[in-house]
């Protein structure tokens, strides 16, 4: 009796094994059930479900765009306004802050 448990057991195991095999990789655990389960007992079927839990993983590619025309941060050339020392454009030609003319040169 102790070898007939083993031996379902052994069967059970290797009926399963593309699922179990699915489930090690977590991947396709789903697809490799459904199939394993259903048509795994047609010897196309267990072996259609091994090779699904087999196939290498889908890569997802990220890829990182860079844009090297333009820099990321744009440094603005500022100087101190000489009414109120705020740092503003050197292209302004009136302060933002005080509303005062700057007299800076264009
Ligand atoms: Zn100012």
């Amino acid at each position: 009796m102790e070898t007939l448990e083993g031996l379902a057991t052994i069967l059970f195991f290797l009926y399963f094994l593309p699922t179990l095999i699915a489930i090690s990789r977590w991947y396709g655990i789903g697809r490799v059930f459904a199939l394993n389960l259903f048509l795994g007992w047609t010897l196309v079927g267990w072996v259609v479900a091994l090779t699904l839990a087999l196939t290498p993983k889908a890569k997802t590619t990220v890829q990182i765009v860079q844009n090297t025309s333009q820099p990321a941060v744009i440094t603005e050339d500022r100087r101190p306004c000489p009414s109120c020392a705020e740092r503003i454009l050197a292209q302004a030609k009136v302060c933002h802050f005080c509303k005062e003319p700057t007299g800076f040169a264009q």
